[in-house]
């Protein structure tokens, strides 16, 4: 995790076609700030997003594209291919650290989307060589690697379902969570952010790198826009004690009830989606969902 990590200067330094290329044309020399494809310049532009408020707030005005959820540490990317054909027209965004994972996601979401294209109801042959490739990369890792089984290819009622047409809008990307995430998101760009079974960082001299703290959480409000969340969930009580108390001592954020929480699409995903949140139920273990509201920072009124 020490390999350096590349970070753009601004949000608009960084080159989203790579992550969204059916979105996204390249940066160029002599395109300096982004652009999102023409409507006529790619069959997938039917897909491209209508923005809401953000956008229209934003600086540069030309993009009418933007990620909108961030998966903080997102492992092997569960959620965002259980959101991706819930949320059709979101970019959507998974950060991990580990390159490992990292490859494995994009491998992942690649073969998803080549899935989709194929509209084949059956696993290819492709895409389980890469499963199995990628299998034995993971095994070398301390985190659980996924069910042998291929969960995305088969819809067994709990797990993420592959739905035709979908998967470009979602990607992943390494970074270090806890620098420069300012780098990547303007402020109030994102409507969503996810931090799901983080990693629990147990001794005290190691707090520090817990994903939610203040200094964390002050990063947080100032990419979410007014009225976006915070999800959180852990098998780990500390670990909610810890966030829950740091999250009501933080004045711009708001705890969301149990019974708003009922008519959220996004929670059953959060709750059963990932790979970790499947592991903690195989073992039968609790889990602890918090969810917070970012309000309105009175000196921006
Ligand atoms: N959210 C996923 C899930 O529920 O399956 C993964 C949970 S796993 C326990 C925690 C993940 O957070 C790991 O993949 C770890 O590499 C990643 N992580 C930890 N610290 C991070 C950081 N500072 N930036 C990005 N990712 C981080």
């Amino acid at each position: 995790n020490d390999v350096p990590l590349d970070y753009p200067i601004s949000p608009s330094e960084e080159d989203w076609s790579n992550l969204y290329p059916a979105y996204f044309r390249p940066l160029t020399a002599t395109e300096p700030s982004k652009r999102p494809l023409s409507p006529s310049s790619s069959a997938a532009a039917d897909t491209l997003p209508k923005r809401g408020p953000a956008a229209s707030t934003a600086s540069d005005d030309s993009l009418s594209a933007q990620v909108e959820f961030a998966d903080i540490g997102c492992g092997y990317g569960g959620l965002l291919v259980a959101l991706a054909p819930l949320y059709p027209n979101t970019l959507m965004v998974g950060m991990e650290i580990r390159t490992k994972l990292v490859d494995y996601l994009q491998q992942r979401i690649e073969a998803l989307r080549g899935f989709q294209h194929d509209l084949l109801k059956t696993p290819s042959p492709e895409w389980v060589d890469v499963r199995s490739k990628l299998s034995q990369e993971i095994a070398a890792l301390d985190h659980p690697a996924p069910s042998t089984q291929d969960e995305d290819l088969h819809d067994n009622g709990e797990t993420a379902r592959l739905v035709p047409g979908h998967y470009d809008n979602i990607a992943a990307m390494r970074i270090n969570c806890q620098k420069y995430l300012p780098n990547f998101f303007k402020k109030g760009q994102l409507s969503k952010i996810f931090i799901l079974f983080a990693d629990p960082h147990f001794k005290r001299r190691k707090h520090k790198a817990r994903i939610i703290s203040s200094t964390m959480l002050a990063e947080y409000a100032y990419v979410l826009r007014p009225g976006g969340i915070v999800y959180m969930i852990t098998d780990v009580k500390d670990l909610y004690d810890w966030s829950v108390s740091h999250l009501d001592a933080f004045p711009l954020f708001e705890r969301i009830d149990d019974e708003t929480l009922k008519s959220d699409p996004a929670i059953p995903c959060v709750v059963n989606s990932t790979e970790e949140g499947k592991k903690v139920a195989r073992n039968k273990g609790s889990k602890y969902l918090a969810c917070y509201r970012r309000i309105e920072d009175p000196a921006d009124i």
